[in-house]
């Protein structure tokens, strides 16, 4: 390896190791595991996968490529020998804005299990320039930016790989790129991310406005671009389908070079639609068919619902994407009748105005495209697909109960164990060998040293050893010193009410008043947050700017500033939950129970011995049946109750804040002259209006139980031998959340590759 480094690093900059910079030996870095990856074989079957996302959240590239290569460590120790250090070389690399949240995580974990597991699969998906945005912090408030990443070397490889993909008024040229995804110890495989070489990222104004209308300039400069207005809508509709129809025109295009007869189509390829966003893949792919390969409709039908599969990821009315059909005429005109068809074979067939695709307001709902014309639906957790079968899909599952299955999310080991947490993982490896690392299930082998105290106090020291690397990286990032020795209680997800950081600020605020009471905690707490807003998702910027106030109030008061800190990082990605996983103590996953999913920072944490305090929800409550009641933190209502609430619409929180005096005094303080003092009185008038007057996701109705069982939580966090047996335990247990497993499951079930 230190020949090759060498040898590249000559052709880079014709320097050596000791004095090359550490760009220069990025770029050496870069260039070699290019080419070691474009001489690996593509992982071989005559059944191909193909994974389309409108998100991809990979992460830097670097490390883990290097690990699945099987260098990392010797790379380490060859920049060790000449004075570099690996985690600085790092820093050199940007990470790609190719999603935005877990959806686009899990998507990129897959490909990893994918790529190791030998499978024959490929992703596909959009080249943006600018990802979501850039978030800053300034006034107390969230500010965005553009989030450029492609620099001039990257982990992008142009190929000449191009179509036409048709749109009403014009035809536009794509450029296909791809990025290799190494398996662990395994093949290698593609993600293709499609382009167009006509953007034009000058036509970024202020922050991360653009004009809307210019499609050819600005069709991949952004993620989830503004929707709040008719061009916002037309211009997701211009992305999905530039996505889908490159899709199916490379899916067909390698189908036939394979020689693959069409009509067999599916026995050769399928498609897994990540969520709605690709779901015009199939009246794509029926168009084709029929336009140009001389399929008559019923065969392209068939062989098209035999091809596709659909993941649904949420139950949150938002993300069921409904496409009014006068914007869809604006911009497909031409899948247009390919959906009518589809849907006059749905009223043909059922009965139920429920489970049609085009609804009485002339909307398409784009899930029930998947659903009645792809061969399997899954959820994402065991609670999840549960609710899915039992109330928010029912109809449908009472038509297709067999192509209804549960998938169970999970996470790359890789990266977030071996590559975010060394230390931990070289500790696994002497006690209980390497086999856990292809073989996840075998970290219960650590169960054997519960009672051990020299195991149960070294991942103690090496958790503070974490926490003393995330006090220097805020420090040099932030500037903001924390304490190693207080406790590290870490939220860090999408800002969004149903994830409830309005709770976890409301805590905060229990808290500051308890200290200034003179109820001093036995050891400080550092309260971390991390979270981007939509742009346009007013009360989630209304929270930040809350959780920043709260920031400041503190940080200048010294009666309380010794006993607890807030501190909420800048943009949060993939990077940093890298930097926060493995020192965290508490993992908070407060969601109203029934609206997360599945959750998968919640896996991230417990593989990284943090305990959760967590609802009833998503995949906790897998967490929960694996680890035991004494080893996590459960509070809040269940999912079965909320529901309910739901459908009779009895919940009000005004009748809590007003009958109960605890409540109403944490509420009343986000608009008391403390605050106003610090932080504009327009947001904190608005998010206490909404809590006290709506509080859809009803942080109100838990946040005692919260505030008690978080309390009880850290009052235990000081016997220090039962806390580090908790660690213990969920690191053990979290074998199951091994996105192998995962993939494995979905291969047996859905892909059969
Ligand atoms: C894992 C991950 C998520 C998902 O977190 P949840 O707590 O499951 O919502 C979001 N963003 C990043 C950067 C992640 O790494």
């Amino acid at each position: 390896m230190e020949k090759e480094l060498e040898q590249m690093l000559q052709t880079v900059c014709s320097k050596g190791i000791k004095e090359a910079s550490s760009e220069e030996i990025y770029a050496a870095l870069l260039q070699w595991s290019k080419e070691k990856m474009n001489g690996m074989k593509h992982n071989e079957g005559d059944r191909k996968l193909y994974y389309i996302s409108a998100e991809f959240l990979v992460g830097k590239l670097l490390s883990n490529n290097l690990i699945n290569l099987g260098v990392f460590e010797e790379v380490r120790e060859v920049l060790k020998k000449h004075g570099h250090d690996l985690t600085e070389i790092e820093e050199v690399e940007l990470e790609p804005s190719l999603g935005n949240g877990g959806l686009g995580r899990l998507a990129a974990c897959f490909l990893d299990s994918i790529a190791t597991l030998g499978l024959n699969g490929d992703g596909v998906g959009l080249n943006y320039h600018d990802g979501l945005f850039l978030q800053k912090f300034s006034d107390n408030k969230q500010w965005e930016e553009k989030n450029p990443w492609i620099t001039e070397k990257s982990w992008l490889t142009k190929t000449d790989v191009s179509f036409e993909v048709p749109f009403k008024d014009f035809t536009l040229k794509s450029t296909m790129y791809d990025i290799d995804v190494p398996g662990y110890q395994s093949g290698c495989n593609k993600l293709h991310l499609f382009d167009l070489d006509s953007v034009d990222e000058s036509i970024i104004g202020n922050g991360i406005q653009f004009d809307k209308q210019e499609i050819h300039k600005n069709l991949t400069l952004f993620l989830y671009p503004d929707d709040s207005d008719e061009a916002g809508q037309l211009l997701r509709i211009y992305q999905q389908y530039f996505m889908v129809s490159n899709a199916a025109q490379l899916i067909l295009k390698e189908a036939e070079d394979r020689g693959v007869n069409l009509y067999h189509l599916h026995e050769h390829v399928c498609i897994q639609i990540n969520d709605t966003h690709p779901t015009m893949v199939i009246p794509e792919l029926i168009r084709i068919l029929t336009e140009q390969k001389g399929f008559n409709i019923d065969t392209a039908v068939d062989v098209v619902s035999k091809t596709c599969a659909y993941t649904n990821h949420t139950i949150l009315a938002e993300a069921l994407e409904k496409w009014p059909i006068s914007y869809l005429e604006k911009v497909v005109p031409h899948l247009m009748p390919i959906i009518r068809e589809l849907d006059r074979r749905v009223r043909r067939d059922f009965h139920d105005p429920r489970v049609y695709i085009i609804d009485e307001m002339d909307r398409v709902h784009m899930a029930h495209i998947d659903i009645h014309f792809g061969y399997a639906v899954n959820g994402v957790a065991a609670l999840h697909t549960e609710i899915l079968k039992e109330s928010e899909l029912k109809p449908f599952y009472d038509i297709y109960p067999q192509k209804f299955n549960n998938k169970t999310n999970g996470i790359t080991f890789r990266r977030w164990l071996v590559h975010c947490n060394h230390n931990l993982a070289e500790y696994l490896k002497e006690l209980i060998g390497p086999g856990y690392m292809e073989n996840a299930e075998e970290l219960e082998k650590l169960l054997a040293y519960q009672d051990d105290e020299n195991v149960l106090a070294k991942l103690k020291e090496i958790k503070k050893e974490a926490k003393a690397e995330l006090k220097k990286y805020l420090k040099m990032t932030q500037n903001v010193e924390i304490d190693e020795n207080s406790v590290f209680d870490i939220q860090i997800k999408r800002l969004h009410e149903y994830k409830r950081q309005q709770m976890n600020a409301l805590y905060a605020i229990y808290k500051y008043k308890e200290i200034k009471k003179g109820n001093l905690p036995k050891r400080p707490l550092t309260m971390i947050f991390g979270a981007k807003a939509a742009p346009a998702y007013t009360i989630a910027k209304d929270i930040i700017h809350l959780i920043l106030c709260l920031q400041q109030l503190i940080d200048n008061d010294p009666q309380v500033s010794p006993y607890m800190k807030i501190v909420m990082v800048e943009n949060y990605n993939v990077t940093k939950a890298e930097k926060l996983i493995p020192a965290c103590d508490i993992s908070e996953q407060i969601s109203l129970a029934s609206k997360e999913a599945s959750g998968t920072g919640n896996m991230k944490f417990m593989l990284n011995g943090a305990v959760t305090l967590g609802t009833e929800d998503g995949a906790n409550v897998e967490i929960h049946q694996l680890v035991g009641d004494d080893n996590i933190y459960i509070f809040g209502e269940k999912s079965e109750k909320i529901i309910k609430l739901y459908e009779t619409g009895e919940y009000c929180s005004k009748d809590i804040y007003e009958n109960d005096p605890m409540v109403e005094e944490l509420v009343d303080f986000i608009i008391s002259k403390d605050l106003i003092r610090i932080g504009d009185p327009v947001n904190l008038g608005r998010l206490y209006k909404e809590i006290v007057g709506k509080d859809w996701f009803m942080a109100l109705l838990d946040v005692k139980d919260y505030i008690r069982t978080k309390e009880q939580m850290l009052s235990d966090y000081e016997d220090e031998k039962a806390w580090e047996k908790k660690m213990l335990v969920n690191i053990a247990k979290a074998g199951f959340f091994s996105s192998d497993r995962t993939i494995a499951e979905y291969n047996r079930d859905i892909w059969h590759l």
